[in-house]
């Protein structure tokens, strides 16, 4: 060197998303485009450490780079730079091992799963390629990563591609800095890693040099074939033909609920759906999520994919797996649907899937790396021009959300969510990480799965002491008694917090609203516990994040034989009408709907009993549970065999009609009392039943009741807000994901001068309450110590 004084060392530590991103090699050609000496190597906590020494200028031009010319998928939360005296130690730029000892600064995490990149994919059908029609084909870019780690940092060795010694090519090009596969932690080839095996139901393997472009024919042919992919196993049938999937339907218990299909491309998704911009642009993402599309009219596939309903849930080839098998199919789209077992998660193991779906499947289509974390593909929809999770899972987990008011402390608060839709989310300083999607947690089954999978996730964020855990104030709910556990156990708090606030506080936390502020929340859904002990789902409330109070609600209905409303809205239907109508007329009426009863007939004394006695017949002040009557009333559904069906198929229904103005607009439906604002629900459903019977189109009178409701609550809000000098109003719980009371809502708030919040990076459903609980924990915690 001719200038000793400009010699300098640079130790760098880089947090955020800087592993299993093809982060090292970049890094690594940087330094020796700028001839700098040192190495960079990953760390504990998923950050990375760099140390070059050189130049001082060529120093400063390596940083510029390391900022501005990361790959495309790294993520600085902090870059700490710190100058040091040159030493002179290292003769040469290199990755050296991982150190698990060692922590970066700041808040570091590995990426999602990352759908195959356009290279690989390139690769994957070229004849004169060695990974040809290679179905675990990856680079530095792409390729499964929460499914495959074990505990961090990221490498090879503590992943399942442990398995899979690398052959001698592939560590050439592992260790070869101008490859696009130098340190690729998962790569592999035909020769040393995993391979896909066709497998007859008894487990006989079935001996095919193609078992992908077999499964392929087999479904072309009308069988339900299982195939293992990324993050668990599919079902997997044609979409052009109803047999397989009436069949699959039956053995599947599934009468109704839409069944998800991936499509070849978007160019064959255009010949059966709707889709715009925004849409195209999250289907061909990296993250590669299921988007609800507006079926295409009229629809070319089959009717029973997604039985009334005017949505269909598509998505795209992710993996290797799936690019190969939509290449050998001949239909433009193939039903994808989790492979589970009602009442358990999917399979990832290829005994469990033998076990779970050897009534279901045909065939099976399954391979031998092991899927580490479970994960299901995650479930979005646009409503009223903005991305709303139905389910955040693969391809957005692990990735946090930052809480900008909270400090990086120690602090960690775990919290386990509601029954159903369960996600859990683990707090750490002033970051929350959200799970994968977990089911509803209802047996023993599921609440071991949620066990388990708590355990990898704190592995896999390093988070090892827990500090307070955080449930439903649902005393019997399984995660409620989990979190007493885990409570005892650890001997720490265990808080409950009622669930309508805890949907309100995590949509305050997505937005970082400060907690000194109060807002005007709109909770509505289809039950949480309420305070006073009545089933609540149609909730006002003036909030902020650790305080509440109950502003108004849905007029209280009762709700004869409990669960059964649930499932036979008609109950519902007869609870909301005793409110108005004498029995005598009320026995009328209902007997124009028998057939709707489980029992028919003699089953309308018992509910009439029931509704007078109170017995088994809680009160319910639900939205969800009103939508339901409103559905079964108007003829469109009167049984719920998924959850949320009968409200989902009254949209849709709205959803092709007219709003009118000259219907439903006339009605004083909200009551000034003693106990709040209260929304009048019953004279509003003797308003449809009129307007059925008067003859009004049902679609029409859909879309208005929908719209109507959607109004009054916003005028409800609306008052609150004016009286109480609040500027915002916030719509949250699983109502939220109706589209026409969501935008009638926002019209009329915005309309009045007030800002309007609805869910965008979280779930609005129960799959965002673990994350409302989470934020709520840590404010109490830190209040307590
Ligand atoms: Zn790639
Ligand atoms: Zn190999
Ligand atoms: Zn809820």
């Amino acid at each position: 060197m001719k200038n000793n004084e400009s010699l300098k060392r640079a130790v760098i530590l880089c947090s955020g998303v800087v592993q299993g991103i093809g982060f090292r090699p970049f890094v690594y050609r940087i330094a020796v485009k700028y001839g700098l000496v040192g190495y960079v190597l990953n760390l504990g906590d998923a950050g990375v450490k760099i140390i070059v020494e050189g130049q001082k200028s060529r120093i400063l031009k390596f940083i510029d780079s390391l900022k501005n010319d990361k790959p495309p998928l790294a993520y600085y939360s902090e870059l700490v730079i710190n100058w040091e005296e040159y030493t002179g130690e290292f003769d040469k730029f290199e990755v050296k091992p991982s150190d698990k000892s060692l922590k970066s600064k700041g808040v570091s995490y590995i990426p999602p799963d990352i759908a195959l990149c356009d290279k690989c994919k390139h690769e994957l059908f070229d004849p004169n390629d060695r990974r040809y029609m290679y179905p675990f084909i990856v680079c530095s870019h792409c390729g499964p990563r929460f499914t495959v780690i074990e505990e961090l940092p990221y490498d090879r060795e503590r992943t399942s591609m442990r398995d899979f010694p690398m052959c001698e090519e592939c560590y050439s090009e592992y260790t070869n800095p101008l490859d696009r596969r130098y340190h690729a932690e998962p790569i592999c080839c035909p020769k040393c890693g995993p391979r896909m095996i066709l497998y007859e139901k008894n487990g006989e393997i079935i001996d095919v040099k193609d078992p992908i472009r077999e499964a392929a024919k087999l479904i072309e042919e009308g069988y339900i074939v299982a195939i293992k992919g990324i993050g668990g196993t599919h079902l997997a049938t044609k979409t052009t033909d109803d047999d397989p999937i009436i069949l699959l339907r039956k053995r599947r218990r599934r009468p109704q609920r839409p069944f998800a299909i991936m499509a070849k491309n978007i160019e064959t998704i255009r010949s059966f759906a709707v889709l715009d911009k925004v849409e195209e642009e999250l289907l061909l993402s990296y993250r590669r999520p299921i988007v609800i599309l507006k079926k295409k009219i009229p629809f070319p596939l089959s009717e029973h994919l997604a039985p009334g309903l005017d949505t269909i849930g598509v998505m795209l080839p992710y993996s290797g797996i799936h690019e190969i098998l939509m290449h050998y199919t001949k239909d433009p789209a193939l039903v994808m649907t989790s492979g589970n077992y009602p009442g358990e998660p999917m399979a990832i193991t290829n005994e469990e899937a033998f076990k779970q779906l050897k009534n279901i499947a045909d065939y099976f289509l399954l391979h031998n790396r092991r899927i580490v974390n479970r994960n299901d593909d995650s479930v979005v929809k646009i409503i009223d021009g903005k991305t709303v999770f139905l389910r955040r899972s693969r391809g957005y987990v692990p990735e946090p959300i930052e809480i900008p008011f909270f400090r990086n402390d120690d602090t960690t608060i775990l919290a386990l969510g509601p029954e159903l839709n369960v996600t859990f989310t683990i707090l750490k300083g002033k970051h929350a990480y959200i799970s994968q999607h977990i089911g509803d947690v209802e047996n023993l089954e599921m609440i071991n799965f949620l066990e388990n999978a708590i355990d990898n996730f704190k592995k896999v964020i390093v988070a090892r002491e827990i500090h307070a855990v955080v449930s439903d104030a649902h005393p019997v709910f399984y995660t409620t008694r989990l979190a007493e556990k885990i409570s005892n156990e650890l001997s720490i708090p265990h808080y409950t917090i009622q669930h309508h606030h805890a949907h309100v506080v995590s949509l305050l936390g997505e937005y970082g609203i400060s907690p000194e502020e109060e807002v005007v929340a709109i909770s509505a859904d289809g039950f949480g516990l309420g305070d006073d002990g009545n089933a609540w789902g149609g909730e006002i409330f003036i909030a902020s994040y650790t305080q509440y109070k109950r502003v108004g609600h849905l007029k209280y209905v009762p709700m004869p034989g409990g669960d059964l409303a649930t499932k036979y809205p008609i109950r519902m239907v007869a609870g909301l009408l005793s409110e108005i109508l004498s029995y005598d007329e009320l026995r009328e009426i209902l007997s124009l709907y028998k057939s709707s009863f489980k029992y028919g007939e003699k089953e309308i004394d018992i509910v009439i009993k029931q509704i007078r006695s109170r017995i088994n017949t809680p009160m319910t002040s639900s939205l969800g549970r009103f939508l339901d009557a409103v559905s079964t009333i108007l003829g469109i559904c009167d049984l719920r065999t998924y959850e949320g069906e009968p409200a989902i198929k009254l949209e849709a229904a709205g959803c092709t009609g007219k709003i009118k103005n000259d219907i439903l607009n006339n009605l004083e439906i909200i009551i000034n009392s003693n106990d709040g604002i209260i929304l009048d629900t019953p004279q509003l459903l003797y308003e449809v039943l009129e307007l059925k019977n008067n003859g009004e189109n049902i679609h029409d009178i859909a879309a208005t009741l929908q719209h109507v409701i959607g109004e009054k609550i916003g005028e409800i809000a609306i008052q609150i807000a004016r009286e109480n000098d609040i500027s915002r109003v916030l719509f949250t719980g699983g109502v939220a994901y109706n589209s026409i009371i969501t935008r009638a809502i926002r019209k009329i708030v915005t309309k009045n001068n007030l800002t309007f919040i609805t869910h965008q990076k979280v779930p609005p459903g129960d799959g965002g309450i673990s994350f409302g609980q989470a934020i709520y924990g840590k404010m109490i915690y830190k209040d307590d110590n």
